[in-house]
């Protein structure tokens, strides 16, 4: 059962009731990306307290009464959500962070916080009976669609940029996705994969274009409120491309205010690379989001024109939050400091988090007395290239103990 009262236009407020196929705003187009309205009356009722003391599935989907979509039989897919909220003892020392806390995302079944979305699109297809879903993507909304889908048995088409590093890429493959590897940017992918889906008409898992993908992404923030025993902490930090995973953090927090069982939402901290900034430009320059280069190592949050702007500036300003841009070479410093000192490995993206929020800590943005969650967005194997630029050198020997007790010591 799905407690949704229907659909509201982001940029004209329309309303409309609900209907499956309906993906944006009809007078506005493409960009009126939709909000999915809930009858929250109705969720109070079954999202108790009490509910989760007694409810035994650990995915995401036992956040079902707050989503769009209903899964069916939840064992045909793989199990997406459940990730480790860890409280981070080292970093508060190396930072001076009162309390941070990581959550790690790079343990869902394809390695990135994208499963959450890929779940819902995959069962609103399989609700649909849509043959083929397909989407573009930096790579990790790619890789998660073909893993999801080829759990349950569905094909999929995907665009990716160039650039796509190749444990993305041999995510894809190994998951029998047909690839399509646009010579160009991700903007080039993006352009691509509507009119092939226009043209064909295979499901669209194009995060900001579908509004139930935000309502899977959403499910993070409420594992972390769940996680935090419903205290939530001041800030949360997530590194940001189109914007579709900020906005569902805003979301979670938002149902979770309205069912009466948090009493306010955390300010959200935007984080983008300075290599790739159109947030930060806009909010920095207050003006509207102009496109810029995609000149980041941070693949996942490289887009120059984000798709979800409206959801995305929106969710920070109504936090009360704020947006920092910060440096390749720092985004990598913070994910070898993540991973010696608390056993971590987040790609570039992830550790972009950590990074923005040390650098708004020194700001004075946030606040010494107050406490952090990082969104540790998906998993450092993906992309091991960057990695080793920071990781450091292993040391070399001949087979031989003298050799090694010079190095080790008596
Ligand atoms: C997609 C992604 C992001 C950013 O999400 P958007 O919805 O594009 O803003 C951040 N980190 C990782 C690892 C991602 O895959
Ligand atoms: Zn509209």
């Amino acid at each position: 059962m799905v407690y949704i009262k229907g659909y509201e236009c982001t940029i004209c407020n329309s309303q409309y009731e609900v209907n499956e196929k309906l993906h944006t705003c009809p007078k506005c187009g493409e960009k009126g990306i939709l909000e999915i309205i809930y009858d929250y009356q109705k969720i109070k009722s079954k999202m108790t307290k009490s509910y989760f003391a007694n409810c035994t599935d650990n995915s995401m989907w036992r956040y079902h009464y707050t989503m769009s979509v209903e899964p069916g039989l939840r064992s045909k897919y793989l199990r997406v959500g459940g990730t480790p909220l860890y409280k981070a003892k080292h970093l508060c020392d190396i930072m001076g962070f009162k309390k941070i806390y990581i959550k790690d995302e790079g343990v869902n079944p394809t390695a990135s916080l994208k499963d959450r979305a890929s779940a819902v699109a995959v069962a609103d297809a399989v609700a649909l009976k849509a043959a083929i879903i397909s989407c573009s993507s930096t790579g990790n909304a790619a890789s998660s669609l073909a893993g999801n889908a080829a759990r349950i048995g569905m094909n999929t088409v995907i665009f990716v940029p160039e650039r796509t590093p190749e444990g993305k890429l041999s995510q894809l493959l190994i998951f029998g996705a047909k690839v399509i590897v646009v010579k160009g940017s991700y903007r080039d992918a993006f352009e691509m994969s509507q009119k092939a889906i226009k043209k064909w008409g295979w499901y669209n898992r194009n995060a900001a274009i579908n509004p139930h993908l935000v309502e899977g992404k959403k499910t993070v923030a409420l594992e972390i409120a769940e996680q935090m025993d419903w205290k939530v902490p001041d800030w949360v930090a997530v590194s940001v491309g189109d914007g579709c995973t900020i906005a569902g953090v805003y979301k979670g927090f938002h149902d979770l205010l309205q069912l009466g069982i948090i009493d306010r939402i955390p300010k959200l901290l935007g984080v983008q690379s300075d290599g790739c900034s159109p947030f930060v430009n806009a909010y920095v320059k207050k003006q509207k989001i102009e496109p810029t280069e995609e000149n980041t190592i941070a693949d996942s949050i490289s887009v120059g024109i984000p798709r979800n702007p409206v959801k995305a500036i929106r969710a920070v300003e109504k936090s009360g939050g704020s947006w920092i841009a910060v440096s390749d070479h720092n985004i990598l410093k913070a994910m070898k400091t993540l991973g010696s000192n608390e056993g971590i490995f987040t790609e570039p993206a992830g550790a972009a988090s950590l990074e923005g929020a040390e650098e708004a800590l020194k700001l004075g943005i946030i606040k010494p007395d107050e406490t952090i969650c990082i969104i540790a967005t998906g998993n450092g194997l993906k992309d091991t290239k960057n990695a080793l630029e920071i990781a450091g050198k292993p040391i070399y020997i001949e087979p031989d103990m003298n050799e090694l007790i010079k190095i080790i010591g008596k």
